[in-house]
C-alpha cells in the first residue's frame, strides 16, 4: 500500500517551504488530499499489466491488423510529478490468432500510465508487454501527448505534442505495412 501519511507530511513540508500558512482553511485537507489523489494515480505500481492480457482467445486464421485508437490516457512525467496526457494507438497482427479484447488493451495502457513515468518508456513498455504475451505477428505503439512540464514552466510552450512511437516485429521489417498503420493513426474520424 502507499504510505498515504508520508506524503500528506511531505506535502505539509512543501507548503510550509514556499511559505505557506498550513492552518489557512482552503489548505487544512490539501495534505490528504494529495495524498489520496497520489494513491489514485499511481495506482499501476501494485498492477501487473500483463494480467488483463491473459485472457485471449483465438480466432482462426485472422492475421490482420486490428488497430485501436484515440485510447486516452493521463500519466505523470517521473521528472517533475507534472501530468502529461494525451491519446495511445495500438496495432498489432495476431499470431497463432491470438485476439485480446479491445478493452483489455486499454486497460494495458492506465496501469503502465499510473506510474511515475516517460513517455517513452510508456510507449516501448506497452508495446513489448503485447509482444511477449500475445506473440503477434507485430505490434506499432504510437503515444501523443501534451506535457504540463513543458507548457505551464521550463520552456513554457502550451498545446505542443509529444509523439512516440515503438515498433516491432514484421512492421519493423515491413515499411508498407507499417506505413499503412501510420495511415490508419492518422485517417479520418468516423
Ligand atoms: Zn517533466
Amino acid at each position: 500500500m502507499v504510505d498515504k501519511e508520508k506524503i500528506a507530511k511531505a506535502v505539509e513540508m512543501i507548503l510550509e517551504a514556499i511559505g505557506e500558512d498550513l492552518n489557512r482553511e482552503g489548505l487544512r485537507e490539501t495534505p490528504q488530499r494529495v495524498a489520496n489523489m497520489y494513491s489514485e494515480v499511481f495506482a499501476g505500481l501494485k498492477q501487473d499489466p500483463r494480467a488483463p492480457l491473459r485472457t485471449c482467445f483465438t480466432a482462426d486464421e485472422h492475421d490482420e491488423i486490428v488497430l485501436v485508437k484515440d485510447i486516452s490516457f493521463y500519466s505523470m512525467c517521473e521528472h517533475h510529478l507534472l501530468p502529461f496526457y494525451g491519446k495511445a494507438h495500438i496495432a498489432y497482427i495476431p499470431g497463432e490468432g491470438r485476439i485480446v479484447g479491445l478493452s483489455k488493451l486499454v486497460r494495458v495502457i492506465e496501469i503502465v500510465a499510473r506510474r511515475p513515468q516517460l513517455q517513452e518508456r510508456l510507449t516501448s513498455t506497452v508495446a513489448d508487454i503485447i509482444t511477449s504475451e500475445l506473440k503477434p505477428k507485430g505490434v506499432v505503439v504510437v503515444v501523443e501527448a501534451e506535457h504540463l512540464c513543458m507548457s505551464i514552466r521550463g520552456v513554457n510552450k502550451p498545446g505542443a505534442i509529444t509523439v512516440t512511437s515503438a515498433v516491432r516485429g514484421v512492421f519493423r521489417r515491413n515499411p508498407s505495412s507499417r506505413q499503412e498503420v501510420f495511415s490508419l493513426i492518422k485517417g479520418n474520424r468516423l
